[in-house]
């Protein structure tokens, strides 16, 4: 896969992953205000009539004019961004596992009003995750590995892309919070 183009808003606030085609769109549709960071692609054009190749330098972090991708607030919540934010461990008995053995579990359980929200969800292996069942901690003695967290937005973007750039990681790890890369 292609590394992705870092999408930062007019306010200089992360935003969103473009792929290669979503990026080049937004620099000739002239929405973006300013780029850094070192160059991750290199598009190459047509021939012009002095016989020089045209081409196009795509920015590992661009800065968009007018329309965000994502809505302020918080990051959507997806077993992809689960298991990255608790890092495929299950926070029941602290082991890793593979994701086909990850499931989402609901610490409040949903049937007992518990919201399908990051504060209320954790990563667990289907072992743990079928001994809790529809218990609350305290009725099945188990206990978590860490408290469950709502990622912010450089977490979210760094939690949801596999393979990020050195500026793009650099940008993001500023605003860390919760947890060291
Ligand atoms: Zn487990």
């Amino acid at each position: 896969m292609q590394p992705m183009v870092l999408k930062l808003s007019a306010s200089g606030l992360p935003d969103c992953w473009l792929n290669l085609q979503e990026a080049v769109t937004e620099m000739t549709a002239d929405r973006v205000l300013y780029s850094f960071g070192s160059i991750c692609h290199r598009l190459y054009g047509g021939i012009n009539r002095h016989g020089e190749r045209s081409f196009l330098d795509v920015p590992q972090i661009l800065v968009g004019r007018g329309v965000r991708c994502s809505k302020s607030g918080v990051p959507a919540l997806s077993n992809r961004t689960l298991f990255a934010r608790d890092r495929h461990i299950c926070m029941y008995c602290g082991q890793r596992f593979p994701t086909s053995q990850l499931s989402r579990d609901h610490v409040i359980p949903t049937s007992r009003g518990g919201k399908d929200e990051w504060t209320n969800v954790v990563t667990a292996c289907r072992r743990c995750n079928h001994h809790k069942a529809a218990h609350l901690l305290d009725e099945c003695g188990m206990e978590l590995v860490a408290v469950p967290y709502t990622p912010n937005r450089h977490e979210y973007l760094y939690l949801s892309n596999h393979r990020i750039l050195h500026d793009q990681m650099n940008y993001l790890q500023q605003g860390f919070r919760h947890f060291r890369a």
